[in-house]
């Protein structure tokens, strides 16, 4: 057949060019990552042309031998990398875990408590306009103003007042670790189900350099593309208990054929996130956001929300700053460095513009950085944070920029 550059120029020249871009930038969007090579290969492959509704052995299609062996390897993994007794690999997006996870435990109209999204929550804890949302009554928790921590005593009275089915601790912008056995003594009280959304922070609990959620929550959500480093994919873990609940709320509740091929490269990428050389870059993840931080606390009126961070993100606080959140995306853009704008709790700027920058470091542990290099990414977002920095200052830091990613090769087997 047609190669993709004979079939699909465009395509294919789009894609190249995206090659170059992840080469000669700095990728520090805290969600994102570098799916290994075998990862992408698997997710490539035939499997894609596969239909498989149901389950390893239970299929309503016939030629499923081969996607069985896959589909269980991929659960079989993912059990024992989190020590859970019961795991779900068919999420076709953490979004979609998530939606079916509520959905196995509530009724519409429900009342569910999140981390509200102004202050790190996600979309689906309960945002208007998601269907989590729409779905169920949602009250919501924040972080304190004094120290950017979320609020457990605000937590423990609104469960007490709005008796929610389903208490969801998680977050997409917080720099801190939750305190999981607390939650789950809130959730005891009240009657609630607990469910955690490690979407972020996976990685970390895969490598053993965060508390693990999964001996609290009566479900575990993730997606599986973010620390953890895989295919762009989602996750649900429980006690064997709810299996028949969380099998039946994904299939036939929330999908049809599962993507055999994305979950062949699931199954690549919890094999990859067993081994020892997994945790050395998860913990070169976390020295890189603790170098980042201590040097933004440094600089004249950059904050760092809650004054430095446990996991593989920093959220610079500008809110002292005359320069706002985009900015400071803008900023970091001309050097070579890929951010999100994000507001930080009690952002005084509308959410468009917002006051704060998440930057990670998982996808430049990744491409290998070592302490030498954090510590002059670190210096160049420092000094391209100044609101007084000119135009050849930047062009200056872009150098630099240029020049670590030219230390750093990324999928050098791959053509430009
Ligand atoms: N849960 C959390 C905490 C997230 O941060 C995200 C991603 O932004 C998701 C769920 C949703 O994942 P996906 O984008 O794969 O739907």
């Amino acid at each position: 057949g047609r190669s993709l550059a004979e079939a699909d120029p465009e395509v294919h020249a789009a894609i190249q060019a995206e090659v170059g871009r992840q080469r000669q930038t700095l990728e520090m969007i805290a969600s994102e990552n570098f799916a290994p090579l075998a990862v992408m290969e698997a997710q490539g492959s035939v499997l894609t042309n596969k239909y498989a509704e149901g389950y390893p052995g239970r299929r309503y299609y016939g030629g499923c031998e081969h996607v069985d062996v896959i589909e269980q390897l991929a659960i079989d993994r993912l059990k024992a990398l989190f020590g859970a007794e019961y795991a779900n690999v068919q999420p076709h997006s953490g979004a979609q875990a998530n939606a079916a996870a509520m959905a196995a435990l509530l009724q519409p109209g429900d009342t569910i408590l999140g981390l509200d999204l102004a202050h790190g929550g996600h979309l689906t804890h309960g945002m208007r306009l998601n269907f989590s949302g729409k779905l169920y009554d949602v009250a919501a928790y924040h972080v304190r103003e004094s120290d950017h921590r979320v609020d457990m005593d605000e937590v423990e009275q609104l469960a007490r007042e709005r008796r929610p089915k389903l208490i969801v601790a998680g977050w997409s912008a917080y720099p801190r670790q939750l305190d999981f056995a607390h939650f789950r003594r809130i959730a005891d009280e009240v009657g609630a189900y607990l469910m955690v959304d490690m979407a972020h922070f996976a990685g970390l609990v895969a490598a053993g350099l965060h508390p693990s959620p999964v001996p609290h929550a009566h479900v575990v959500t993730s997606t599986t593309h973010k620390t953890l480093g895989g295919p762009r994919g989602g996750v649900i873990l429980a006690a064997q208990e709810l299996a028949k609940k969380f099998n039946s709320s994904v299939f036939p509740g929330q999908q049809g054929g599962p993507l055999e091929h994305v979950i062949a490269a699931k199954a690549v990428a919890f094999k990859v996130a067993a081994e020892p050389e997994f945790r050395e870059r998860q913990e070169r993840t976390l020295e890189g956001a603790q170098i980042l931080a201590e040097r933004l606390l440094q600089e004249q009126n950059v904050g760092v929300v809650s004054g430095g961070t446990d996991v593989h993100l920093v959220l610079v606080d500008l809110r002292d700053s005359e320069l706002d959140g985009k900015q400071a995306e803008d900023r970091l853009h001309r050097v070579g460095i890929t951010v999100n704008r994000n507001a930080v709790p009690f952002d005084p700027r509308p959410p468009m513009i917002s006051s704060g920058v998440r930057i990670g470091t998982p996808a430049l542990a990744a491409r290998g950085f070592q302490k030498p290099h954090f510590t002059e990414v670190s210096d160049v977002i420092a000094l391209a944070l100044r609101p007084n920095a000119t135009g050849d200052d930047l062009a200056k830091l872009a150098d630099r920029t240029a020049a670590l990613a030219a230390a750093h090769p990324l999928y050098p087997e791959l053509q430009a």
